[in-house]
């Protein structure tokens, strides 16, 4: 009989602490229901970058003056500025003018410092190519107009991590009641 009861009460004893560690997962599993999702479905949806972001470089063939300066600050000489003196104009003439973003590092240095502004950044980023050659942009490739999120009739922009209320960016701290989406590009 003894033998008996010690074994009803192993068993409750393992029952108890089996549902203890249920109970302790499920814990885990409730409270990340509450949170919310933060992340971007992306190609679906993208994120609209900031206004300083550094993107893909553009480049104004007409208002460069081939002076060179975007090449000797850039910290690896990287821009090909290709030109010749022209003795009717007596001045720079600008043949060709490209920029390899497989080597650049986006650091912005030509972009502030051309005398002239023809160097911007854009908000572009998908950059990707099947041959690493395809990443020399010519004068040509560096004047095509910025892609932009927002003109992208695929893609639903996002001001933000989406889900989150404006200028939120940790979820965790977020009331699990708290409701509102991300806010969405007009
Ligand atoms: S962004 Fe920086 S690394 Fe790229 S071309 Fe300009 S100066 Fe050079
Ligand atoms: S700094 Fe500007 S104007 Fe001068 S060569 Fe470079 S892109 Fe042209």
């Amino acid at each position: 009989m003894f033998k008996f009861l010690k074994q009803v009460g192993d068993y409750a004893k393992e029952t108890v602490k089996a549902a203890y560690y249920i109970g302790q997962g499920l814990s885990v599993t409730f409270n990340h229901m509450g949170r919310r999702p933060i992340t971007v479905q992306y190609p679906y949806e993208k994120l609209i970058p900031s206004e300083r972001f550094r993107g893909r470089i553009h480049f104004e063939f007409d208002k460069c003056i081939s002076c060179e300066v975007c090449v000797r600050v850039c910290p690896i000489n990287l821009p090909i500025v290709d030109w010749v003196f022209d003795p009717t104009l007596r001045r720079k003439k600008l043949n060709h003018y490209s920029i390899d973003f497989g080597v650049c590092i986006f650091c912005g240095n030509c972009v502030e410092w051309c005398p002239t502004n023809c160097l911007s950044h854009t908000e572009e980023y998908e950059l990707s190519v099947y041959e690493r050659h395809e990443l020399n942009y010519d004068s040509v490739a560096l004047g095509r107009m910025p892609y932009k999120v927002t003109n992208d009739p695929m893609v639903k922009p996002l001001r933000e991590l989406v889900y989150l209320p404006k200028g939120v960016m940790d979820p965790h701290d977020m009331p699990s009641n708290t409701r509102g989406a991300g806010l969405f590009a007009k």
